[in-house]
């Protein structure tokens, strides 16, 4: 019998457990990154700012919003989850205060009042989370689920929405693994199991998921369900959607299981309503998924193109194709010039001439060595020249590192942000000069102007999302600076027919585009589902749903 045979049924929670993130930055201390002193000395002759971090306030000098839960609502809450489970503790409400965007990151370098929720409850089942959510409807106080903490636009805002209070549903307790059909190679996962903790589950049964978004080691099942979240590894494995065979969600109307097989004509597929559903219709207490072997080897192959033009239609060429590498990325010539693709060496290494393409391939030997062929025969004759492996291999050992770098940027009084978008291959090349056209415009008058770098994140048969990076000094007010950045750059993607996230889904911050992205009869379907499931409208109110 080989590993993947072992079915099993029971629940298995894993022995190692993510930590819980930073209350004001991206991951953890011990693992933030510094800034070299070369590239300190030019982010100061560049952007004119002093290129030394300012230090972050003291958790114990923070000033809080009181928490609004009553003794009686706290004793009620601990009557369903446990008293253990229940706390209306500072540090434990700054932790759930909201996710990672750089609005939220520039908030809590902040003197202000902090606002967080007013409590945080940790359910330890499906049931429990169904009580809580009947005790919140008949209490009238909002919930926010609450999966790894990473969502960045604003899905994780303590929104009250005229709630006396709102907690946040912490769902960390969700963590097993229930079952793994190796036949049909599904596993069945907690929501609140995070990314390391559900693949290192999964490999002592031989299995994958194979999704690896750059947020991988602090977000949850749960959470790249709820806000349809694509990985790096999204052309050879897919988008989280993609994988998702069943769900099980609590409403505060009650419990409902979609999914049921490989495929059905049974009306609409109502997988869909949950996926991407940000917490607004139910919490997604279980997902049942789609793995595959953990893979034999991987291929990795690095590429260079003149121009990012020529680029985008050779990665169009090999999708097109069906050639399906595992990782397919181009970065653009500035991208590629300030080295972003390899995290590790911004700005230190020598950078690739033209645009920087990085493939990978896995599975068995075989099955690899046939697919890059075919890719690389592709890529060669649309122009692009082999670097060899190197490039590509730095790109994956240093692809979690990014976001402890925007940290200390923004320590030093840069400000660092990424935006998201997709669309078809025909009007990519339109859609990428009208956002950097905004981001270039809405940001000039800062002295230098904003350094603006994109690449191709995910690529399908039909399109492609375009990733935006935007680095430039940080004027008195950079929250209003970046909004009105942010503005811009929507507009310009609706406008020039993008959508207005590929992947990092709506919250608060791009639910102003809602009505341009489903048009007024869409909205009014969203808010008729809503109000079937939460008639009290205490789900995560103000995100998703204009
Ligand atoms: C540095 C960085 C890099 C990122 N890279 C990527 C990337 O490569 N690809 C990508 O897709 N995204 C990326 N993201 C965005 C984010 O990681 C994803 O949206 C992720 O799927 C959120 O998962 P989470 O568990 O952290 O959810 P949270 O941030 O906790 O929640 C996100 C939203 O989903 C809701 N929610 C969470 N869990 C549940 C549940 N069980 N049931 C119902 N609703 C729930 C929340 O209320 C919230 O509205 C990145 C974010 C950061 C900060």
């Amino acid at each position: 019998m080989n590993r993947s045979d072992a079915s099993i049924s029971e629940e298995v929670r894993p022995d190692e457990h993510t930590p819980a993130m930073d209350w004001d930055g991206w991951g953890v201390a011990p693992q933030r990154k510094e800034l070299s002193p070369s590239i300190r000395g030019l982010l100061a002759q560049v952007f004119k700012v002093s290129g030394e971090s300012a230090p972050r306030s003291d958790v114990t000098s923070i000033r809080l919003r009181t928490s609004a839960v009553t003794t009686e609502g706290r004793a009620a809450l601990a009557g369903i989850v446990g008293g253990d489970n229940v706390s209306t503790e500072s540090a434990d409400r700054l932790v759930h205060a909201g996710g990672k965007s750089t609005f939220d990151l520039l908030r809590r370098r902040s003197n202000d009042v902090q606002d967080a929720p007013d409590a945080v409850v940790r359910p330890g089942d499906h049931d429990e989370v169904l009580a809580v959510l009947r005790w919140c409807t008949d209490s009238g106080i909002a919930v926010v689920p609450f999966g790894g903490g990473t969502s960045v636009v604003g899905g994780l805002d303590p929104v009250r929405n005229g709630f006396p209070a709102v907690i946040a549903l912490d769902l960390r307790r969700l963590n097993a693994l229930t079952a793994v059909d190796p036949v049909s190679r599904t596993a069945t996962l907690g929501a609140g199991l995070t990314g390391p903790e559900a693949e290192k589950l999964l490999a002592t049964h031989g299995f994958s998921l194979g999704h690896f978004p750059q947020s991988f080691q602090f977000a949850s099942i749960g959470g790249f369900a709820a806000t349809r979240s694509s990985g790096q590894a999204s052309a050879g494995y897919g988008r989280f959607d993609d994988m998702v065979t069943h769900l099980k969600v609590a409403t505060p109307r009650g419990t409902l299981d979609v999914g049921r097989g490989p495929a059905s004509a049974a009306g609409p597929d109502l997988r869909e309503l949950f996926v991407g559903s940000e917490g607004a219709f139910g919490v997604i207490t279980e997902v049942t998924l789609r793995v595959h072997p953990v893979p034999e080897t991987t291929a990795y192959q690095a590429w260079s193109f003149p121009d990012f033009e020529a680029g985008a239609t050779a990665l169009r060429a090999v999708v097109q194709a069906g050639a399906a590498p595992t990782v397919l990325r181009l970065s653009d010539e500035v991208e590629t010039g300030v080295n972003l693709a390899r995290a590790d060496s911004i700005g230190e290494q020598a950078a690739t001439p033209g645009c920087l393409a990085v493939t990978t391939f896995e599975g068995s030997a075989a099955h690899v060595a046939a697919r890059q062929a075919e890719a690389s025969a592709i890529l060669a004759a649309e122009g692009g020249t082999a670097l060899g492996e190197e490039a590509a291999r730095q790109w994956e050992e240093g692809r979690f590192n990014a976001p402890y770098l925007r940290d200390t940027l923004l320590d030093t009084g840069v400000l660092c942000e990424t935006m998201e978008t997709a669309t078809q291959w025909s009007n990519l090349s339109a859609l990428r000069s009208a956002v950097t056209g905004a981001l270039v415009e809405s940001l000039a008058g800062q002295g230098t102007p904003p350094l603006v770098m994109c690449h191709i994140s995910h690529t399908y048969p039909t399109g492609a999302s375009l990733y935006f990076t935007v680095i430039c000094a940080q004027a008195d007010d950079p929250i209003a600076q970046w909004s009105k950045a942010k503005g811009a750059a929507g507009d310009a993607i609706t406008n020039a027919g993008g959508t207005i996230t590929h992947h990092h889904a709506v919250g608060r911050d791009h639910r102003p585009w809602m009505q341009a992205e489903v048009g007024d009869l869409g909205v009014e379907v969203l808010r008729a589902v809503k109000s079937a499931l939460d008639p009290a409208g205490i789900l995560n109110p103000g995100k998703l749903i204009p």
